[in-house]
């Protein structure tokens, strides 16, 4: 590869790099984008700073007539800022790589490009993989691409990290790691969350610092079956006058009062006073029941209630999306313990699903095939460690992801391609659902022998008029914020 392709390929393609050259350490320019015009005196300067930084630290970064003021320096980079753009210059074994960026690309972002060649001119990773009894070894004389497409390889052949398409050759290098005698059970990591695009930093010694905190037993305390001050019992009247019916399995009506502002989703989304209706569904007229100790055939009428709510919104023409969500426990700010959720039809989608149907959309671009559908079947057939999996029936599975971030974090995954609860194949899906979402809960309870609290989402099309036949697939995700027992959450630092 000639110097000019590096500037023009590695450089000026991405799109982020307005400006570019390469040069020698004596200053002479082995290749440039056409306008990267900076005088030798200014590249001479540049140069001598990766050594001694006292010029631009005086009187600034100057090249193609610009002044940056010197933000960062040490033996190898130089970053230099002017307003929202930027120069960026890395020193290799035999060259100096001088870019340059302008506004709407990330100082981080460019950084790590130019970097990329810096270490793809540096000859590549030295990376030692070992685990078990087997070992390989990429050296130096591989290049960087080389180097990622078996380590790529590499971890799906061990079974490491999920598909490889996830993982890209950009995301392994942004780990920027020295992978030497490695181990996901040992050592911190990062972990690619594919459906909201994002990372998870996983630090899985910690768990096994030996713990003498808190150890508390569960607080069992009984309630009665009916409470006539709960405003969600059966027959009894609400803070704004209407009174309950007798429901016999599940009840919904609409509130758009305080009653319900203390009793937010914390983790599913984010509101911005949109127009919309908040609903509230109860389980059960029982008062002192959950869905953990419901049978599977009090459990498919709530599934049913679901699907109504969910089905009539289509026909509300300012609705574009549907949130069902649980917030089980005081601990999740819950007040009332009766059995209900919360059904949010909001004119805009929120946060968490749009970034879901966006990273949808694109892995379906890109692969021709949805990626929950994937995912499942690399947890439920691909990979021969099931240790993820939590349990599974003929149409759901429900796993741990690989990229959860809470220690019991869970989701409920339709086996099949459907997008949405009305999309659910005649009674036997349905019961296949209820049956899940029992015992998944059965469990939780069991843990730590109390009421288990947690938040639980289902996300799946919106109810729009768009198509989402291809950026949606059915799914719940359960966020539990608990970790040792029943009283100590855990907490996200960052
Ligand atoms: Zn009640
Ligand atoms: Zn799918
Ligand atoms: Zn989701």
């Amino acid at each position: 590869m000639s110097w000019q392709t590096y500037i023009d390929d590695h450089l000026i393609a991405t799109g982020k790099i307005s400006r570019a050259g390469i040069y020698g350490h004596d200053g002479t320019l082995w290749a440039g984008s056409q306008n990267f015009t900076p005088k030798p005196e200014e590249v001479k300067i540049i140069i001598e700073s990766f050594d001694n930084a006292q010029k631009i630290q005086e009187s600034g970064i100057h090249c193609n007539g610009v002044k940056y003021f010197a933000l960062s320096h040490n033996e190898q980079n130089l970053h230099g800022k002017k307003g929202t753009a930027g120069i960026i210059a890395e020193k290799t074994a035999q060259a100096v790589i001088i870019g340059t960026y302008e506004e709407g690309t990330a100082p981080g972002e460019a950084n790590t490009i130019i970097w990329k060649l810096g270490e793809y001119l540096r000859g590549g990773w030295q990376w030692t993989i070992s685990r078990k009894n087997n070992s390989m070894d990429i050296n130096g004389s591989m290049d960087i691409n080389r180097s990622m497409d078996i380590m790529d390889q590499w971890v799906l052949m061990d079974q490491w990290v999920l598909m490889d398409q996830w993982v890209s050759m950009d995301q392994w290098v942004s780990m920027r790691y020295t992978m030497s005698e490695f181990d996901f059970n040992e050592h911190s990591h990062r972990r690619y969350n594919p459906l909201t695009n994002s990372w998870v930093l996983c630090s899985p010694h910690r768990t096994k610092r030996p713990w003498q905190g808190q150890q508390e037993t569960a607080d069992n305390e009984s309630l009665p079956s009916y409470d006539p001050s709960c405003y969600l019992c059966p027959g009894n009247r609400r803070a704004q006058g209407d009174t309950n019916p007798e429901y016999q399995n599940t009840f919904v009506f609409t509130n758009d009062f305080a009653a319900v502002k203390s009793d937010q989703p914390q983790f599913l989304h984010k509101t911005d006073g949109v127009r919309g209706e908040c609903k509230v569904m109860c389980f059960s007229p029982k008062h002192n029941i959950t869905i953990a100790e419901m049978s599977e055939d009090a459990i498919i009428p709530v599934i049913k209630a679901w699907i109504e709510v969910y089905r009539n919104s289509f026909s509300i023409p300012y609705i574009n999306h549907v949130q069902i969500f649980e917030n089980k426990g005081a601990i999740m700010g819950c007040s009332n313990p009766h059995p209900h959720c919360q059904i949010w039809c909001t004119e805009s989608i929120p946060e968490e699903p749009t970034k879901e149907i966006i990273s949808m959309t694109k892995y379906y671009e890109k692969n021709n095939s949805c990626l929950l559908c994937d995912y499942v079947l690399l947890e439920t057939v691909k990979l021969k460690d099931k240790s993820r999996i939590v349990c599974e029936n003929d149409s759901f599975v429900c796993v741990t992801p690989f990229w959860a971030i809470w220690p019991y974090e869970t989701m409920i995954i339709a086996k099949s391609h459907v997008t949405s609860l009305i999309e659910l194949d005649g009674e036997k899906q349905l019961s296949d659902l209820a049956d899940i979402i029992r015992r998944i809960t059965c469990r939780y309870d069991n843990i730590f022998k109390c009421s288990f609290p947690y938040s639980m989402g289902i996300h799946q099309a919106p109810v729009d008029e768009k198509d989402h036949s291809h950026d949606s697939h059915l799914h719940l995700h359960f966020y539990p914020p608990l970790l040792r027992s029943s009283s100590i959450k855990k907490f996200l630092v960052g």
